[in-house]
C-alpha cells in the first residue's frame, strides 16, 4: 500500500463516520467560471450551487429534484468527486474530498464511487463486458478476475446474452443497464445517478430505476431527476431552486 493509498483509507475509515452517513456536503457554494475556466470571453462567472447543506445516511435513496439549471448535477459531480466546490466540505464514507490532491480524489472516485449518468457514457469500441471491466482495469485487477467479475455484473443486470455486443449493437435501456453493472465494478459505497431513466421510455425507465433502488439500498444513492416516478421510489426528496435546497423532504 503506498502512503497514499494508506492516507486516503485512514481518511476514509474514521470512527464514527463510517456507516452512519456515507455523504455529507456542508455550507457547499460552487461558482463555474472564477478559475479561468470560462467558457467564452462573454461568459460570466455563475453561482450554481450556495451554501447547500445535505446528508444521506446509509442505506438511503435521495432524490434531488428541480428545474433545469438548479443545480443537481453540480450537487452530483461534487460528491463524486469530479468538481471541487469553491467552498464547503463535501465527504464521502468519512474522507473530506475538498481536502484531498487531485490524485488521491480520482482514487477514491474510481474506488468508492460508482457513477450512472443520463447518456450512458459507454466506450463505443468496447464490448459491454469491457466497458462494465474498465473500472477494474484502474483499479489494477488483473485479466481473468477482470473478465469473470464483468461477466457476473451483467449477468446481474439481466444481460447476460449481451455481454460481447458493442453498445450501438444494444437498445438505450440495454446501454443503461450496463452502465450499471459498470457502476457496481468495484462496489461501491455510494452511488450517484443524474437522471438515469431521462433517456429512455417509460416501462424501460421503470426496469432501470428497479435496479437502481435494489443495489442503492444495500449503499447510499444520490438520484437527480425531474421525473415523478424516479422522486416517487426516493426515500427523501431534497428541492433546488437556483443552487440552494428550498425544501429537504426529511
Ligand atoms: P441542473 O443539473 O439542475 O440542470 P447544473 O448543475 O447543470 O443544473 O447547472 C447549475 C448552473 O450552473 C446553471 O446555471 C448552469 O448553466 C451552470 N453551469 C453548469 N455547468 C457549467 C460549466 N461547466 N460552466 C459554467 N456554468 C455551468
Ligand atoms: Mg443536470
Amino acid at each position: 500500500m503506498t502512503t497514499r493509498n494508506r492516507a486516503v483509507r485512514t481518511a476514509a475509515t474514521r470512527p464514527g463516520e463510517r456507516g452512519s452517513t456515507p455523504v455529507r456536503l456542508s455550507s457547499v457554494t460552487h461558482r463555474y467560471g472564477t478559475d479561468g475556466g470560462l467558457r467564452s470571453r462573454s461568459e460570466r462567472a455563475v453561482t450554481a450551487l450556495e451554501e447547500v447543506s445535505l446528508a444521506i445516511g446509509a442505506g438511503e435513496i435521495v432524490g434531488l429534484e428541480g428545474p433545469s439549471g438548479s443545480g443537481k448535477s453540480t450537487i452530483l459531480h461534487a460528491v463524486a468527486g469530479l468538481l471541487v466546490p469553491t467552498a464547503g466540505t463535501v465527504t464521502v464514507e468519512g474522507a473530506d474530498l475538498t481536502a484531498l490532491s487531485d490524485r488521491e480524489r480520482t482514487r477514491l472516485r474510481r474506488e468508492r464511487i460508482g457513477i450512472v449518468f443520463q447518456r450512458f457514457h459507454l466506450l463505443p469500441s468496447l464490448s459491454a463486458r469491457a466497458n462494465v471491466a474498465l473500472p477494474l482495469v484502474q483499479a489494477g485487477v488483473p485479466k481473468k478476475r477482470r473478465r469473470e467479475r464483468a461477466t457476473t455484473l451483467l449477468e446481474r443486470v439481466g444481460l447476460d446474452d449481451r455481454i460481447g455486443h458493442l453498445p450501438g449493437e444494444l437498445s438505450g435501456g440495454e446501454r443503461q443497464r450496463v452502465a450499471i453493472a459498470r457502476a457496481l465494478a468495484t462496489d461501491p459505497d455510494v452511488i450517484v445517478a443524474d437522471e438515469p431513466t431521462g433517456e429512455l421510455d417509460t416501462a424501460t425507465g421503470r426496469r432501470v430505476l428497479e435496479l437502481l433502488t435494489e443495489i442503492g439500498r444495500k449503499r447510499a444513492m444520490l438520484v437527480a431527476s425531474h421525473d415523478a416516478e424516479t422522486l416517487a421510489v426516493t426515500d427523501r426528496a431534497v428541492e433546488l431552486r437556483d443552487g440552494r435546497v428550498v425544501s429537504d423532504g426529511r
